[in-house]
């Protein structure tokens, strides 16, 4: 069952007869026939629109479910409510028996609290990021340098490369994936060659490399993961964000095209990335004047850090972030009216 929510970021609706929201959302969604790969049997797969990461549920057979990632903190109910819809359809029963996380970006973990609330189900976590869970450190989670917001939440299990997670008939090899995120995991069904690959690999592209915004190497880490992902049988990728595709190999090549133009040119990753955190800050407020959005960049260390890394464009941070904003409406990601940014 896959379900496409598309720009999903308002108020769930009770479904008559299929899914349908309402409130902000733009377009009314129904559970779609959509083709499914029979790879992806068994598999519930909740697309997002951005701000919130997909959901996998991975169906177990009797031994309950398995759910992947869970989004923003700001569809928390709607995530819950999606989730027990899915299970129902799921009959006999199932209940959640896990919650996995691919990594600890706000939009890949948001939800864990709400989840947790509603299902009373353990939580696993990259082992890597497991200390700074436990005493929600966040600026070892990012959350604070980056400026995003998330519920605090506790994890129960840890999870690391070379792992096999079993969640009924299927058996999902652990794969570290750095580049993006340091910590993060992808998950691979060998048997079937369903990858879930998180931010590491999209069918165009793959998300912001972090480290390298703060002087560290990830352009590296994103090269061998992508060499990985292209040594394993995979039929089917599960993205973070954006739908399932079946050409592997296809996006392996847009994103080291896409890499090869971010070494070549680092700054290019560099406002990329500036722009990236401005429309994710637009998307969790939804509309801002433009004196806060400067002093909220002012107060954000990532976005100091961007700033001081393009060798302080503009001269002062309020200059630099009007003019990021104008190229922003220029593009139509953003609408600046009346002195108020948007998101659009
Ligand atoms: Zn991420």
């Amino acid at each position: 069952m896959l379900i496409r929510l598309g720009r999903l970021q308002g108020t769930f609706r009770a479904p008559q007869r299929s899914l349908a929201y309402s409130g902000s959302v733009p377009t009314a969604i129904n559970a779609p026939p959509l083709p499914i790969h029979p790879a992806l049997t068994g598999l519930g797969i909740l697309e997002r629109g951005w701000l919130s990461s997909n959901n996998v549920l991975v169906h177990g057979d009797g031994a309950g479910a398995t759910l992947i990632d869970t989004s923003h903190c700001l569809h928390g109910a709607l995530t819950v409510e999606l989730v027990r819809r899915a299970l129902e359809r799921a009959g006999s029963g199932e209940r959640l028996a896990r919650i996995v996380n691919t990594h600890l970006h706000s939009d890949h973990c948001g939800g864990n609290a709400a989840l947790q609330r509603a299902f009373d189900a353990p939580l696993y976590v990259p082992r890597a990021s497991w200390d700074a869970v436990q005493r929600w450190d966040e600026d070892a989670l990012t959350y604070r340098a980056s400026g995003q917001r998330c519920e605090r939440f506790c994890a129960q299990a840890a999870l690391a490369p070379g792992d096999v997670l079993a969640t009924g008939p299927r058996r999902w090899q652990v794969l570290a994936a750095p580049g993006h995120d340091p910590d993060s995991l992808m998950l691979f069904d060998d048997d079937r060659g369903v990858l879930i690959s998180a931010d590491a690999l999209w069918e165009n592209g793959f998300g912001i490399v972090f480290p390298e915004l703060e002087g560290e190497q990830g352009f590296d880490d994103v090269a061998a993961v992508l060499d990985l992902i292209e040594r394993l049988p995979v039929r089917v990728v599960i993205p973070g964000h954006g739908g399932p595709f079946t050409d592997a190999a296809g996006a392996i090549e847009r994103a080291r095209v896409k890499l090869a133009s971010f070494r070549a040119e680092p700054k290019r990753h560099t406002r990329h990335a500036a722009k990236v955190l401005i429309k994710y800050h637009l998307l969790e407020e939804r509309q801002q004047p433009l004196p806060e959005l400067m002093q909220w960049m002012q107060q954000t260390p990532l976005a100091q850090a961007i700033w001081r890394k393009l060798d302080r464009p503009e001269r002062t941070i309020d200059a630099w972030v009007q003019s990021l904003v104008g190229e922003m409406t220029d593009s139509g990601a953003l609408v600046l009216h009346d002195g108020v940014v948007y998101d659009a």
